[in-house]
């Protein structure tokens, strides 16, 4: 058989995360002679051999490149062979840089956790256990190239031991830059809460008896601070809340292993991967009401979210010890989570008990990540860990590096480089300086490692958002505004490498919009270069601004308002019934005088007015909380919606929401339970919008929907919709990479302004 040598050049996170070593064992493998090297777009490897032998060799390496590599482009070029019958690592080149990609932060990996469990190894017990295919990455990163030297591992001196492990191509900590040991590296120490060092030769079983007593532990861990409590311990929960100023909103568990998690939850097959891969995210999952776990976690939900462990340190902790720990972000409400070990000991010390501090610095804030699978398929409430900095793909590159600054809400921020968009971790909301300061420092912190000096600025249309101010102050930068929604339809169509007219389904909270008045529950024609308004809900007054997000009440009486007009006073509800009637006649003249009430099309605020009306939430303590217990409210079993809304009006223009909240009022005139009202309202509401998409169909002759906002993340309606539009033969497209709330709003921000600077 004939010789052929093949050159291929691969693009992707294939650097500092043992590529190299693994292109040589499999060369090895497959008897091919010929090099591997670095050099400034990523790996550049050569083969040479039989025709079937480079067959084999190509495949596996994409099947079984390691774990924290992400091969993003591979081109094979045929070349004349120079019999070569060896292969080696070749010394690298001098790399440009510019295309090279750090790896997010991986959990620690089996073979670290076997030596971790082992009383021989002299890692014994080490919690800060790494190698090559494991450990922190991007949160450890102040520049590039990511080595030692520009990692907060560089006041760490590697001990004899190490480097040589290090330097050994043949081993797995072969260039692990975190490498460390007992001897050399980061250590644990446990501080009182008054911020005294406590001595102890075990700082990690000092933690489990104060944990074990019910106390409140601040962790520092690898994107920053966990605040953790016993979760079987309803006292400790409930005190943590009272302190964190967090009354309701649920709290995220970790237990060790699988099997623990299913005492807890039911968990499928995918959720069993999703929670125990490499990226190790909170997963929602279906609650068994387990009555051990302190029923404080998680009140009026059916779901939890669990994680499994991911650092060293987290399975020491676990292991014998917890069925289940609490361990929420380190921070007030809505603050950035917190990083640095002072800054601990200043604003945890009204919320913690006691701190277990380590001395590796955390230099990029990185909250865990949040997701949940719907059918068979990921879909992210919030990306961070574990997937940040590895880019979302598009079709076709980006003619210019754009900036993208996200929303007001769930901020994260984008930055492209020909087709691959990096999104920042979530950054949060941006009323508050801190939470702004993190924005800006990302912005600043993805340019500098990624090297990407953008051309324009992609901001949102919302005139008063802090990331659309931020935006206009860069002077020098040409900035583009793009509508909300508009950017929700292109995100979810980029993301899905589609570039052609779509069909948008774009349902939200608020969102600004072209004609001034507040959007949310829109039915779009576009692409991304532009876009139709060609349905959306009647816009109801949204009395008080702000004040109605908070108080559904507000909400729920403007809707009757509308449906009933003067009538509403003689409305038997027991919401009218708890109503005082002094609210009810300010709300009343607001609307009237049109005084602080603009008009929203908001579908989230249609979901609030009927939680409030059905008295499951009239006023919320956390984001979306009214919507989220009308959907847990939902009686399963219901199989009927009210009626076809829209048969009798028209499928353009406003959506007539009048009679819903009638038949609504109807029900519970009629005595019908809650839970059914909430299921035939979910029904009939994905109805009205399947109905608007068929009648935007006949208009636009495209048969294809994107789902996005917010209100997707309401298991019920997106799955329920999801199936009106299978039925009725559309080709759908949901997000599977970046979450459907205003967290994946940049990757939007940056086709739409691509498209308009073309
Ligand atoms: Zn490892
Ligand atoms: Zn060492
Ligand atoms: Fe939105």
């Amino acid at each position: 058989m004939k010789t052929l040598r093949h050159k291929i050049q691969i693009q992707g996170i294939v650097q500092g995360v043992g590529f190299r070593p693994f292109v040589y064992r499999l060369a090895r493998e497959c008897h091919l002679g010929g090099f591997v090297n670095n050099n400034s777009n990523g790996v550049l490897i050569e083969v040479e051999g039989v025709e079937d032998r480079l067959l084999t060799f190509r495949s596996r390496l994409h099947r079984e490149a390691p774990p924290l590599s992400k091969i993003i482009d591979c081109t094979i070029e045929v070349i004349q062979p120079e019999r070569q019958n060896e292969f080696r690592i070749e010394q690298s080149h001098k790399t440009a840089r510019s295309a090279v990609m750090i790896a997010p932060d991986i959990s620690v990996c089996d073979d670290c956790l076997r030596e971790l469990f082992s009383p021989e190894d002299r890692r014994h017990r080490y919690p800060f256990i790494n190698c090559t295919n494991c450990g922190p990455r991007y949160t450890i990163v102040e520049g590039i190239p990511y080595d030692r030297p520009l990692t907060s591992m560089k006041i760490f001196s590697l001990c004899a031991a190490c480097s040589e492990e290090y330097h050994d191509p043949g081993n797995r900590r072969f260039h692990a830059q975190p490498n460390a040991c007992p001897d050399c590296g980061p250590k644990l120490r446990l501080l009182d809460n008054s911020g005294n060092v406590v001595t102890t030769d075990d700082p990690i079983e000092a933690a489990v008896s104060l944990l074990k007593s019910g106390k409140i532990g601040a962790l520092r861990g690898i994107g920053g601070f966990h605040l953790a409590v016993d979760a079987h311990n309803s006292l400790a929960v409930r005190e943590l809340r009272q302190r964190k100023g967090r009354a309701e909103k649920p709290f995220a568990l970790m237990a060790l292993d699988l099997a623990a998690v299913e005492n807890y939850c039911t968990v499928s097959k995918t959720e069993a991967e999703v929670l125990s891969g490499p990226t190790r995210p909170i997963v929602l999952l279906r609650s068994k009401n387990t009555p051990t776990l302190a029923p404080e976690v998680v009140p009026r939900n059916r779901y939890l979210g669990f994680m499994l462990p991911y650092t060293p340190f987290h399975y020491l902790l676990l292991k014998d010890n917890f069925a289940a720990l609490v361990m929420t972000s380190g921070n007030y409400s809505e603050e950035p989570i917190v990083i640095g070990n002072e800054e601990a000991l200043a604003r945890l010390k009204s919320l913690a008990d006691f701190f277990l501090l380590h001395d590796r610095e955390i230099l990029q804030r990185c909250d865990d990540s949040v997701v949940r699978v719907a059918g068979s398929q990921l879909q992210f409430t919030r990306r961070s860990r574990g997937y940040v900095p590895t880019p979302v793909l598009l079709a076709s590159a980006t003619n210019k590096p754009i900036l993208a600054c996200g929303g007001e809400l769930k901020n994260s921020i984008a930055i492209s480089r020909d087709n691959a968009v990096f999104m920042s971790q979530h950054i949060g909301d941006l009323d508050n300086p801190a939470t702004l300061d993190f924005f800006q420092n990302s912005i600043e912190h993805l340019q500098n490692i990624l090297e990407i000096k953008p051309d324009f600025i992609a901001h949102d249309l919302h005139p008063e958002y802090l990331s659309t101010k931020w935006a206009i102050e860069q002077n020098e930068l040409p900035t583009v505004a793009v509508q909300h929604h508009h950017a929700h339809l292109a995100a979810v169509m980029a993301e899905n490498q589609i570039d052609a007219t779509t069909i948008g389904l774009i349902l939200d909270g608020t969102g600004y919009g072209i004609d001034g008045t507040i959007w949310g529950g829109e039915v779009l024609i576009g692409d991304f270069r532009s876009f139709e308004r060609f349905a959306w809900l009647q816009p109801l007054p949204l009395p008080g601004g702000s004040a109605a997000i908070q108080q559904p009440w507000r909400m729920a009486v403007s809707a009757l308002y509308h449906a009933y007009g003067e009538e509403i006073v003689e409305l038997n509800l027991p919401f009218m019934a708890g109503l005082k009637q002094d609210r009810l006649n300010m709300i009343l003249q607001m609307i009237d005088k049109q005084v602080n009430s603009p008009l929203t099309s908001s579908c989230g605020r249609l979901f609030d007015a009927i939680s409030a009306l059905l008295a499951i939430r009239t006023e919320i303590n956390y984001e979306a909380q009214a919507a989220i217990e009308l959907e847990m409210a939902i009686d399963e079993s219901v199989r009927e919606s009210y009626f076809n809304l829209v048969s009798a009006g028209k499928l353009h223009g406003a959506l007539a929401v009048k009679s819903l909240i009638r038949c609504v009022v109807d029900d519970l005139q009629n005595n019908v339970p809650v839970g059914t009202i909430s299921a035939r309202f979910h029904r009939t509401l994905a109805e009205v919008f399947v109905q608007a998409a068929v009648a935007a169909r006949s208009k636009c002759g495209v048969n294809r929907v994107g789902l996005s906002g917010g209100v997707f993340q309401n298991q019920y309606f997106f799955l329920h919709i999801k199936k009106l539009l299978a039925e009725e033969g559309f080709e759908l497209l949901t997000h599977k990479q970046v979450p459907a709330n205003d967290g994946g709003l940049a990757l939007g921000q940056i086709v739409v302004a691509n498209a308009s600077i073309q």
